[in-house]
């Protein structure tokens, strides 16, 4: 059986073909055409014709995208890449592609894809967590996805950020329209942001975390707000989820020092005595999200 999964993210449209045994046998991606709806179909429907053209007919097809296609619509709501947003993404690209497509949030399929065969596999619940461009997040139970009612399971980035300290207060404006979510904190754009505002400094996410590694004190003292923020959040989590293994997906899980000092701060908050919850890195790296996709078909 060929599984073809579909990473749709904000700069690269990336497609994977996984065998039975979860190898990948095909591999290619694109940019993803800025704010263009239409050009966004094209490029994925390309890219599956060319796998099709060399491996032959897809058995099944998955698409990680961002946001989430409505329950009650049929229309895509929730993504960053708002250019998404209020389409009919799941619908025009069956159409396109004349068959069933399906179609989860990118977190969700990073949660799959670890829970299946990579980091956690075999927990009993697994809580996948993208620390990207925005954050998100995915439950899986029993190897099962648990998209929810509104399918909005997981959506932790758009809840605030807890027990604030000082400054945090309201907390960044949102895309979403609300302040202080937490994806504007623990996105890799919140530490860069927050770093700008206490140093002046320009500098990536990426930027900061490499240079608190060689010693540069404002880059550190930037990385321990944003470990206990992340601490502080995913205490908010495990209080209401009580998930086995949470796993890091995004830029910002490339991060060593978080799995160490974010386990450390989050006893404090969880109501509990000492937890046992493991926080680990993605075994599938930056291939969770395609081969999650590629898992989705019979997952949801
Ligand atoms: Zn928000």
């Amino acid at each position: 059986m060929l599984r073809l999964g579909v990473d749709l993210g904000g700069t690269k449209i990336e497609v994977a073909v996984l065998d039975d045994q979860g190898a990948t046998l095909w591999r290619q991606r694109l940019p993803t055409p800025q704010g263009d709806y239409a050009g966004t179909i094209d490029a994925m429907a390309t890219l599956i014709a060319r796998a099709e053209d060399d491996l032959g007919r897809m058995d099944a097809i998955g698409i990680g995208t961002p946001g989430t296609v409505s329950p009650r619509t049929g229309l895509m709501k929730n993504a960053n890449s708002v250019v998404l947003n209020d389409r009919p993404l799941k619908g025009d690209l069956e159409q396109r592609l004349g068959r069933r497509v399906a179609m989860a949030n990118d977190a969700n399929c990073l949660a799959l894809s670890e829970a299946r065969d990579g980091a956690a596999a075999g927990a009993k619940s697994v809580f996948g967590v993208i620390l990207g461009t925005g954050v998100g997040g995915g439950l899986v139970i029993d190897g099962m996805l648990h998209a929810g009612h509104n399918a909005i399971a997981g959506e932790w980035g758009h809840n605030p950020l807890p027990w604030p300290e000082e400054g945090e207060f309201p907390g960044p404006t949102c895309w979403c329209g609300m302040k202080g979510c937490i994806e504007r904190w623990l996105a890799g754009t919140g530490l860069a942001r927050d770093f700008h505002v206490v140093t002046r400094r320009e500098g990536t996410g990426h930027d900061v975390a490499v240079w608190a590694g060689e010693g540069d004190s404002d880059a550190q003292a930037a990385l321990d707000r944003y470990t206990h923020r992340l601490a502080r959040a995913l205490a908010h989590l495990i209080n209401i989820v009580d998930p086995e293994v949470i796993v890091l997906g995004g830029g910002m899980s490339n991060v060593a020092s978080l799995y160490e000092d974010v386990p450390r701060l989050w006893d404090r908050f969880v109501f509990s005595d000492p937890i046992s919850t493991r926080l680990v890195a993605p075994q599938h790296g930056d291939s969770s999200g395609v081969r999650g996709a590629a898992m989705l078909p019979k997952a949801e």
